[in-house]
């Protein structure tokens, strides 16, 4: 990070002052262009009226200024006067640009290369009254030596200016950097980090993570602790009644029942282990995995009534399906574990005689499913919890009508996935109704 900040940081500035150091030079230059071109035009003006106050010309044989040179030339073009050569050696000029331009504009200005002294030469040119040109030029090397003297002072002062300005954003660097370095290396301990204001939220952010993850990290140790003293009980139970039927400590009219408890110890950590496995299944997948379609729940909770009535007949319970089709937006499998879920539990915490019913009604932002039970209920200070894994009233009611503690914890991530509203109704002694509103 300190080196691509410090990077962005000098690209800047770098670009910043190679503009900058530009625009300076081409002012200058363009300056010292207009300089040469109002000398050239104030030599010939003072010229002109010199020509025009004694007609003589042999004055111009003589140098005027050793920087400007001064040709009168007549209108076919013989060069009449030079300041700085022999005019009679020099050639036709009619072909000169400047003096074309002079005879059908009346003036000229322009840069190019003298063929006379073969530099790069301004010239300026004007038509005199008496049709000759007069014509003042000076050679570009004037601007050039002072335009290199220039570029001399601006490239020792960019190189100054840019080392000066390295320093500059390595410690502005340096001190956009360090916070984030100071909250690295504390990151065990953020509230001993000093931030600055903007900081803050960041700061927080992380401390609330950590917070979240803390919890996260308990919650996991907690359930697998759980988990291992689930396992254990039906375990041990197996263990120790195997153990009296193989040492023969058993008499042969105890080895059947012997047997009968080891099979539900077994099948307790068959149950136990399916819902382990699927409530894992159902925290590593997310909602983006998981496939959501179109499902009838009256269908569904058809067939849950239909797999569940052997249970509610051995309880002598009755089972009511009440509503009518309704189409929801869900997985079908997770629909139907949750449905099994809550009416496994209204068959066994009923009452004997009494009934379960299941309605499914069409509601203006979706379809409310209830399961309603006339059981024992669930007291008050109980109601929060009975969805926290391993969370039972009755532990001992529980494991003998073959729970796990572990269904309504299910129930309640599924509801999580569809997005689904849980509510739950219940008046101890009297009986338990939980209500789930799933999206069309
Ligand atoms: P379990 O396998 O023990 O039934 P659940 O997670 O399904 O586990 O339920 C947690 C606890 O909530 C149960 O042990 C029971 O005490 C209580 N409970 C759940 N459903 C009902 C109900 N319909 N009536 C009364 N109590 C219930």
């Amino acid at each position: 990070m300190t080196r691509k900040t410090l990077r962005k940081i000098l690209s800047f500035g770098v670009s910043v002052i190679a503009i900058t150091a530009v625009v300076v030079v081409a002012i200058f230059y363009s300056y010292s262009e207009s300089q040469v071109k109002e000398n050239l035009h104030m030599v010939e003006s003072i010229v002109e009226a010199e020509l025009n106050q004694n007609g003589e010309y042999e004055f111009l044989q003589n140098s005027i200024d050793e920087k400007t040179r001064v040709t009168l030339i007549a209108a076919d073009g013989t060069v009449l006067a030079d300041s700085m050569e022999d005019a009679s050696k020099m050639g036709n000029h009619s072909d000169r640009e400047e003096f074309q331009e002079a005879v059908s504009k009346g003036e000229s200005s322009c840069l190019r290369q003298s063929e006379t002294l073969n530099e790069s030469t301004y010239y300026y040119a004007k038509l005199l009254d008496n049709g000759n040109v007069l014509r003042v030029s000076t050679t570009a090397s004037e601007t050039k030596d002072f335009f290199s003297n220039i570029l001399l002072y601006v490239v020792i002062s960019l190189i100054c200016v840019i080392a000066v300005s390295v320093a500059i954003s390595v410690g502005i660097t340096k001190s956009i950097v360090k916070p984030f370095e100071d909250i690295e290396k504390n990151l065990d301990n953020l509230d001993a980090v000093e931030t600055d204001a903007e900081l803050k939220p960041l700061v927080d952010a992380l401390k609330e993570q950590k917070k979240r993850q803390k919890a996260l990290d308990k919650q996991k140790k907690q359930f697998t602790a759980n988990v291992s003293h689930e396992l254990k009980t039906p375990l041990t139970s197996i263990a120790g009644y195997a153990e009296l039927i193989e040492t023969g400590m058993a008499k042969p009219e105890d080895v059947k029942p012997f047997a009968s408890v080891i099979r539900k110890q077994a099948l307790r950590l068959v149950s136990l282990s399916e819902d382990i496995i699927q409530l894992s299944q159902l925290e590593e997948s997310d909602e983006q995995k998981i496939v959501f379609e179109s499902v009838d729940i009256y269908e569904i909770c058809k067939k849950c009534v239909e797999a569940l009535s052997i249970n509610a007949k051995n309880k002598n319970v009755t089972l009511t399906l009440e509503g009518e089709n309704c189409y929801v937006k869900g997985n079908g499998s997770l629909l139907e574990e949750l449905v099994y879920n809550l009416c496994d539990n209204a068959i066994r915490y009923n009452k004997e005689n009494g009934s379960v019913t299941i309605s499914v009604v069409p509601e203006d932002d979706g379809v409310k499913l209830t399961v309603k039970d006339t059981g024992i209920g669930i007291p008050d200070k109980y109601q929060e919890r009975i969805f926290e894994r391993f969370f039972r009233v009755d532990k001992s009611r529980s494991k003998a009508t073959g729970g796990t503690g572990l269904g309504l914890a299910i129930v309640k991530h599924i509801a999580q996935q569809h997005d689904a509203k849980l509510t739950l109704n219940s008046v101890l002694g009297e009986g338990t109704e939980i209500s789930i509103l799933l999206k069309k």
